[in-house]
């Protein structure tokens, strides 16, 4: 049995409250998607939102290894002929392989939401699919409200679900968009679904009763083929089902195929990216994938857990490529370091002394709040800079910033600089909108005369994360700043108590790191 994956993190993840992608994100996310083996994935909605079409555009140009891009649409507006209609113009135009068209599956949404009948809302379904059809796309039909209109009148639903299935849709994925359903329930309805129809069957749930995990399992173990959800559980209200849980349950528990055991280890490298471009916290207690999800602290488990991981772990954390921590254990994160050594072409062995060193300095790093999923050109400075395999181009002696504000005009913002480069001393000034923006180009003002080459970095984004919210203003800051030149793009990140000095370290890591890669 194969289980295909959906995942809807740029669709149905985007409406989570707090995150905002932008499209550099979006197709960020995309190739992580694709790397990790995702089937498809959900762009967006792109007769609803301008942006989306932005990112349909942009993806033709990235050659995915797995993934088809899916565009995600209604069916077409009640008494309008479906050629005539723009939002599923604009959905053909987006040029997916794949799109999904959502469906009322609930009479009461039929005539109280949508305000037709439900004889027009059938024809709105068949008229849609058949259109895409004959479009040449894969359709993936999401009947919406698919337990709750179960529930209240069976009868239509089914007739929806008939219709979709005679209109050519090559999945039904049945939806629990309210997110109450429960698991039991889940179960009883898609064994009666199954026998009734042959086109396979998805599962989309919402978190809104903890049960969206739950529920989609349950789904695939009464016959449901597509697994419907986001990275991380992103969605609005309480989120939708959670991939990044799904995913280790189907292939490890379930000895269901849906990703290769390769991809699989990459599962906490892409959830916690993933994490770090929403600018959201991972949950340390996220199952699978959270730097807690198989740490250990009591001290007997400790000694159980030495002794033998399967006492206190229910699989092996290295399945999903997370790491066994023990709080009092000085190697984890040995095998990690080595192999980003070998990445970034730096003779290290287990038995150096400089392997010990850079672990602990790791640590205290990330004690201190260092997260290098998002930063790691600071990791290969980190690790070159502690071998002396790098030295720093120029020296900071002194920087001062001032804010003045005149009445309500905007403030200016202006910084001077003072470095040291060999045994030279310079000094300059810059302005700017904000103290990191001024900062930043007061530095350019002295090295872009010394180092032309850092004259084609960009800064492309800029992230603040509070780390230690409860500590109030005297809280830790993580900045992250994303660099970019004419060959790729990097990210780099500092941490302080000062988000001053906290952007600081990340722009001088942005810069520094653009100079190395001058000596590579
Ligand atoms: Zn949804």
């Amino acid at each position: 049995m194969q289980v295909k994956l959906f995942d809807t993190t740029l669709r149905d993840g985007a409406q989570t409250e707090g995150i905002s992608f932008s499209l550099e994100d979006k197709l960020k996310i995309a190739k992580l998607l694709d790397e990790l083996g995702i089937h498809y994935i959900e762009g967006g909605w792109p007769g609803s939102n301008p942006k989306d079409i932005e990112f349909f555009k942009a993806i033709k140009d990235i050659k995915l290894k797995n993934a088809k891009i899916v565009a995600f649409s209604s069916t077409r507006r009640p008494n309008v002929k479906v050629e005539d209609d723009k939002n599923i113009a604009t959905l053909l135009a987006a040029e997916t392989p794949a799109v999904a068209i959502f469906g009322k599956t609930w009479d009461f949404h039929v005539t109280d939401a949508l305000k037709t009948t439900l004889d027009e809302n059938l024809a709105m379904i068949k008229d849609t699919i058949s259109y895409a059809k004959k479009a040449k796309k894969e359709v993936c039909f999401d009947a919406e409200h698919f337990f709750d209109g179960y529930k209240a009148n069976k009868n239509y639903a089914l007739k929806v679900l008939k219709t979709a299935e005679e209109a050519g849709a090559d999945v039904l994925c049945l939806c629990d968009t309210n997110g109450g359903t429960l698991a039991y329930e889940v179960e009883e309805i898609v064994a009666e679904i199954k026998k009734k129809f042959k086109k396979p069957l998805g599962i989309h749930a919402h978190n809104d009763s903890e049960c969206g995990v739950s529920v989609s399992i349950t789904a695939v173990n009464s016959g449901c083929t597509q697994v419907q959800g986001t990275m991380n559980g992103y969605g609005e209200r309480c989120g939708n089902a959670n991939l990044v849980s799904i995913i280790p349950i189907l292939k490890l528990k379930m000895g269901i195929d849906c990703i290769s055991e390769k991809q699989l280890k990459r599962v906490t490298e892409v959830s916690r990216h993933i994490a770090e471009i929403a600018n959201l916290p991972l949950a340390a207690h996220q199952p699978f994938t959270g730097r807690s999800a198989f740490s250990h602290k009591g001290g007997i488990h400790v000694s159980a857990v030495i002794k033998n991981p399967g006492t206190y772990e229910h699989i092996k954390p290295e399945l999903v490529g997370n790491e066994r921590r023990v709080t009092v254990s000085e190697l984890s994160g040995v095998s990690n370091l080595l192999v980003k050594a070998k990445q970034y072409k730096v003779d290290l062995k287990k038995e150096s002394p400089e392997v010990k060193q850079l672990i602990k300095i790791l640590k205290d790093m990330e004690h201190q709040g260092y997260s290098f999923e998002e930063g790691e050109a600071s990791f290969e400075l980190l690790v070159k800079r502690t071998l002396g395999l790098v030295k720093p181009s120029f020296e900071l002696e002194d920087f001062l910033i001032e804010t003045h504000k005149h009445g309500k005009d905007n403030p200016v913002v202006t910084a001077h600089i003072k470095l040291k480069i060999g045994d030279k001393r310079y000094e300059a000034e810059g302005t700017g909108d904000g103290p990191i923006n001024a900062i930043d180009n007061s530095l350019r003002n002295v090295l872009e005369n010394i180092y032309p080459e850092i004259k084609s970095v960009k800064l492309t984004d800029y992230k603040v994360r509070v780390l230690d919210s409860e500590a109030g203003t005297a809280a830790k800051v993580r900045v992250i700043v994303e660099s970019s030149d004419e060959t790729g793009s990097w990210g780099t990140v500092g941490v302080s108590t000062n988000v001053i000095e906290a952007s600081w370290l990340a722009l001088v890591d942005s810069i520094e790191y653009k100079l190395m890669l001058k000596t590579k």
